[in-house]
């Protein structure tokens, strides 16, 4: 099972990669982050993934999402928020001091941490070490 969830992460990681760099050339966002993680592992302890009204509405899909996602990441679910659809969840791979233990497999939305979206400043944990800065366009 370990190597078909490998495979799988592969074309998951690579789908990442090429789209992140086509973004970075071509649709550059007027946030960009300043700063560094600090491997606090704050973000690891309470992953919140979005759904929309009808998926968590529907326990069939909300219990397929959460037997691939705790499958395929390894996380742990912690609680579905059914009135701001989301499930939320933990991960088995945060170490005691904060790092990762699974880096290079890590998720597409461990990578991507902070999002950084194209209609709102980057929302930041207070203890995050990175910081949201306005572009500078020329
Ligand atoms: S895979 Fe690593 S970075 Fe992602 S939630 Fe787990 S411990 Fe954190
Ligand atoms: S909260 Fe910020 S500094 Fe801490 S592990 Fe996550 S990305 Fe790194």
């Amino acid at each position: 099972m370990k190597i078909i969830k490998r495979f799988i992460m592969l074309f998951v990681i690579l789908d990442n990669f090429i789209l992140n760099s086509l973004k970075k050339l071509f649709f550059k966002t007027n946030w960009v982050l300043g700063g560094k993680c600090k491997q606090c592992g704050s973000c690891c302890k309470r992953i919140l993934l979005k759904m929309t009204r009808k998926q968590i509405e529907s326990p069939f899909f909300t219990k397929l999402s959460i037997k691939w996602i705790t499958w395929l990441f390894d996380f742990i679910l912690l609680d579905i928020d059914r009135n701001n659809h989301y499930l939320a969840f933990t991960c088995k791979h945060l170490k005691p001091d904060g790092k990762c233990g699974n880096y290079f497999w890590r998720p597409n939305i461990c990578r991507n941490y902070p999002l950084v979206d194209y209609f709102e400043e980057p929302k930041l944990l207070p203890e995050c070490g990175f910081k949201a800065e306005l572009r500078h366009r020329v």
